[in-house]
């Protein structure tokens, strides 16, 4: 006999009179007046069981053995409930089902928590997450998860992308994060890296022949865990020959419209916004603006640079936003506090600089009754850092962000190079491997401040969902890059001669994107981070507490690596 006939969460009236057996968990028992009620549970829903001792005397003493999340068998006739018993709340609420066989198939000892509590500690379920994923909760992100991204693979088949399985075990890649370091026994003192992505393989893809890769590619970065952010992720990695930037962007919009309608939600209209990079940071102050709300920042510089108040004379920048309230003393302190903790001097309140300022200039800052102008003046980049995120703040705040709604839109026009920090000198804006807008090659390395670059990012309610760009498919300008980065002719060939030389034997004008599957499935799924989307994630500690990985390993078996340890090992 099969282990179940019915899902529980199917039954409805109409199954009245059908003997069924089920199979599931105990969500909850009660016993009333020698009837015994149980909650059975499978991921479809709950059905009421009643076992009668004087009908089924067995299946009752078997009953009332029974503990949450123990694991049963039942067979038994589908009934209608008595009128006064039917529940509203359930879709299995007209009906119960009269078991008369029972078999417990698994036990369970007592549980850490119970899987309806609320306000559990994150960790706790982590380390229980078998017990957290039997939750409405994660039951409904995991098949989110699942049905978003077989609707992704059908969009990508219907349009004849090939799935290539590209090697996580290789080179570092320059994405712009630290690399895991995989030692290998057979080369001690040698190291892989664990691929940041796909993006040189998917590349030489392209040189290859394969004019439409992509694939559902895990991705390991170093870096601090965040609520957007893992160790370890996927992407859904594509790449793409002989195309344009719309292209481009066209497949990526309907792999987010299948998604959406996979989980049935209205998918968002096609094509997506496009703002310009100068124009997200001028306006919004971030080069992934959230744009469900408005509040642009305003520039003031042209009007403040002959202004008789020293502060913003002498600033290269003045910007402000315009903010729909006023603020007392102390909310202002606290305002000029959080600019500060962001790198501002602080920021001024136009009521409180009024008497310094020109006629003009009130006239042009001038705001209605109960709004606010705030201000910041200094370096362009940090005025437009500050103020994006007080306009951040400040809509949370005052919520002005409707949580119902999906604004994608893409960024485009971005610069090719940004200064480098680290370094001095530059260092690329998207990664090496993006290509100049057609017609300023020769500008690479004799401007490369104004060289612009074909990258775009793709950006849904403020999160950063993926980039991608039109790729470089010339040696001589891979190499311009690569000089621009500081990098001599040895570096290339060390670090890149397997690009370089593909490059140099027919390769395609090409391009591509990729999008992390798990920020897009948490927004979808309306979640505040990507751990509650993912199986079986690590935190913000970067362990696992279900495994307790990562662990030491013993001295013998590093040795074996070549690897000797600084610092003695923990016990
Ligand atoms: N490899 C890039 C990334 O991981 C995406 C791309 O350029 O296609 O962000």
């Amino acid at each position: 006999m099969a282990w179940r006939e019915v899902m529980c969460g199917g039954l409805r009236a109409d199954d009245a009179g059908r003997r069924v057996t089920l199979a599931g968990w105990a969500d909850t028992r009660r016993d009333h007046g020698g009837l015994v009620f149980i909650d059975l549970r499978d991921h479809t829903g709950k059905v009421q069981l009643v076992i009668n001792p004087e009908r089924a005397r067995e299946a009752a003493e078997a009953a009332h053995k029974i503990r949450n999340e123990f694991v049963l068998q039942v067979t038994g006739e589908v009934v209608p409930r008595a009128p006064e018993a039917i529940n509203p709340n359930l879709p299995t609420g007209q009906i119960e089902v009269q078991a008369d066989e029972l078999r417990i198939l698994s036990r369970s000892a007592p549980l850490p928590f119970q899987l309806d509590e609320e306000g559990v500690d994150e960790t706790l379920r982590l380390r229980y997450r078998w017990l957290d994923m039997r939750t409405e909760r994660m039951q409904r992100n995991l098949r989110l998860n699942h049905d978003a991204i077989a609707a992704i693979r059908r969009v990508m088949d219907e349009r004849g992308f090939v799935d290539v399985w590209t090697p996580s075990m290789t080179r570092g890649t320059p994405e712009g994060a630290r690399d895991f370091l995989l030692p290998v026994r057979l080369q001690p003192g040698k190291f892989f890296a664990l691929a940041q992505s796909p993006q040189l393989f998917k590349q030489l893809c392209m040189v290859g022949g394969i004019d439409r890769y992509y694939q559902i590619a895990t991705c390991w970065r170093d870096e601090d865990l965040r609520a957007d952010r893992q160790f370890e992720f996927r992407q859904l990695d594509y790449e793409m020959a002989f195309v344009e930037r719309e292209d481009v962007l066209d497949v990526m919009e309907a792999c987010v419209a299948g998604a959406f309608e996979a989980a049935g939600v209205e998918p968002p209209q096609r094509p997506f916004p496009r703002l310009a990079f100068a124009d997200a940071m001028l306006r919004y102050g971030s080069d992934k603006p959230d744009l469900r709300f408005g509040m642009e920042i305003q520039d003031a510089t042209d009007v403040t640079r002959d202004s008789e108040f020293g502060v913003f004379k002498n600033a290269p920048c003045v910007r402000y936003l315009v903010v729909p309230r006023t603020f007392s003393r102390t909310e202002q302190a606290r305002l000029e506090e959080l600019a500060k903790e962001w790198g501002a001097k602080g920021v001024a309140n136009l009521t409180q600089i009024t008497k310094f300022l020109s006629e003009r200039e009130l006239e042009v800052f001038g705001v209605e009754e109960g709004s606010t102008a705030l201000f910041v003046a200094d370096e362009e980049a940090l005025v437009a850092r500050v103020l994006g995120l007080l306009r951040l703040h400040l809509a949370r705040e005052l919520d002005l962000i409707d949580a119902d709604l999906d604004v994608f839109h893409w960024v485009l026009d971005f610069p090719l190079f940004e200064a480098s920090e680290e370094y001095g000198g530059w260092t690329f804006m998207h990664h090496p491997f993006t290509a100049p807008v057609a017609g300023e090659e020769d500008r690479i390395e004799a401007d490369p401040a104004h060289t612009h670059g074909q990258h775009y990012d793709l950006i849904w309610n403020g999160w950063e969902l993926g980039s991608g760009s039109i790729r470089i498919h010339q040696a001589e300008v891979q190499q311009a890059v690569f000089r621009v980065m500081g990098m001599g002719e040895e570096e290339q060939t060390d670090k890149f001669g397997f690009l370089l030389e593909a490059l140099q034997m027919g390769a395609p004008p090409h391009g591509g994107f990729a999008m992390g599957i798990d920020r897009f499935i948490a927004l979808l799924a309306r979640e505040p981070d990507i751990r509650q989307v993912t199986a079986f994630p690590k935190i913000a500690s970067g362990s696992d507490p279900l495994t307790g990985a990562p662990t030491p390993y013993p001295d013998v078996a590093l040795r074996e690596l070549g690897i000797r340890l600084l610092d003695p090992q923990p016990e």
